[in-house]
């Protein structure tokens, strides 16, 4: 049966040309490129700098071809970890350590600003310098308010982190007046721009950033290798420690070959980047045509059009998340759901809770996030397939009253 992704995400398949590039450096080219004093090493340090050139033009960031000039670009191994050092670098370097961010970000943050809070807070340190975290709402379709920011701001305010889109309904939000509020003020912004990157244009500049989390398997790179961008001039503690790596500011040897990927798969994305998004926005919109015109009590969740082009995210009366994940894959095609298994408990997404969405409803809701190789006959095949199955499900179900 053929098989229909629509999971990308949550991670996106390795673009050929970038296992291709990555393979000598797992092979033959298995230097360190910290060893800068033979040819193994220098042509190891060669690809990790033009890597670095590759990520930077894709942000819109120069960076030089000697790998000892100063850098704006961090290699880390995920956006996990460049989020975990945006928030613990900050707060960790300053006195000020107030943390606002906003109640749809990913646990990256969330779980990381809580872990901040309950280690450096009121019962550790003294009442003056101890982290306190203030979560914006949002409103229905996901976007937060920049007076809630505003109003927000304090003297001891370190570092605000607001994501740039959000990797379960999509809207993007208004990140370049959220960072202007906040560096006038004279904090810094940070935004996890993890499901922008690649998808659509992002300059780090025109957004006026001090810091931004990616990763390169989102936009058809490999696992396990990110990168944050760090401002000119940004104070920040390092977050691993030990060698003189990234200018010492994350230690660890390089994982090379991931980088390398990475570099090629941020060429891969900016090539035709408006045109893809143009397409994978209007495919989106005729699968939300055809479902809503075939399904009853179907609903969208997010911005129907401030949204990352290829996301759609969709609540069911009557129908639960799991179920048409599971049928769904039984006719080859692979989405998710607002709902997160942990330790055997189901639970309703935060984001879903956090926009208005009823507990009930969020079991019901199912993500579709497209990608440069969704084709339109794999939308028309899911239009055809889902209608089929949703009403079988309601069919057994106590809940549904249709
Ligand atoms: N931030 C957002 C918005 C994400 O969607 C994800 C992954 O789903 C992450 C952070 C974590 O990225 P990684 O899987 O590279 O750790």
């Amino acid at each position: 049966m053929k098989q229909i992704y629509l999971d990308n995400a949550a991670t996106t398949r390795t673009a050929p040309e970038v296992v291709d590039a990555m393979l000598p450096f797992l092979r033959e080219q298995y230097g360190n490129p910290s060893a800068k004093y033979y040819g193994l090493g220098q042509t190891a340090r060669a690809a990790v700098q033009k890597a670095r050139q590759q990520v930077g033009r894709l942000l819109g960031v120069e960076i030089s071809d000697n790998p000892d000039d100063p850098f704006e670009i961090y290699f880390t191994s995920c956006g996990t970890e460049s989020d975990n050092w945006a928030l613990k670098g900050a707060v960790m370097c300053k006195e000020k350590k107030h943390i606002i961010t906003t109640a749809i970000e990913h646990h990256a943050i969330l779980e990381t600003a809580e872990m901040l809070e309950k280690s450096l807070g009121c019962n550790v340190c003294s009442r003056q310098n101890a982290c306190s975290v203030t979560v914006l709402p949002v409103d229905r379709h996901g976007l937060v308010n920049p007076a809630d920011l505003q109003a927000a701001l304090r003297d001891d305010t370190a570092i605000v982190s607001v994501m740039h889109a959000n990797n379960e309904i999509g809207t993007i939000e208004p990140i370049a007046e959220l960072a202007a509020i906040t560096r006038k003020h004279g904090a810094l912004f940070h935004t996890d721009a993890v499901q922008t990157v690649g998808k659509i244009p992002v300059s780090v500049k025109e957004l006026g950033v001090d810091m931004l989390s990616l990763s390169a398997h989102k936009f058809h790179g490999p696992k396990g290798v990110g990168a944050l961008y760090l401002r000119k001039g940004t104070r920040l503690d390092p977050f691993l420690n030990g060698g003189g790596q990234e200018r010492a500011r994350r230690a660890g040897t390089y994982n090379v070959a991931a980088i390398v990927g990475m570099g090629v798969a941020a060429e891969l994305a900016m090539k035709g980047m408006e045109e893809e998004g143009k397409r994978e926005f209007a495919l989106v919109e005729k699968l939300w045509q055809g479902l809503s015109s075939r399904i009853p009590k179907i609903e969208r969740n997010g911005h129907p059009e401030q949204r990352l082009p290829g996301t759609l995210n969709v609540r069911l009366e009557g129908a639960e998340g799991e179920a048409v994940l599971m049928r769904m894959d039984m006719c080859g095609v692979q989405v998710s759901s607002g709902s997160a298994c942990s330790t055997g408990d189901i639970k309703p997404s935060h984001v879903l809770l956090a926009i208005g969405v009823k507990q009930e409803e969020a079991h019901g809701s199912i993500r579709f996030s497209l990608s440069r190789e969704t084709t339109e006959a794999d939308i028309g095949y899911v239009v055809e397939t889902m209608p089929k199955q949703v009403d079988l499900i309601r069919q057994m179900s106590v809940t549904w009253k249709g």
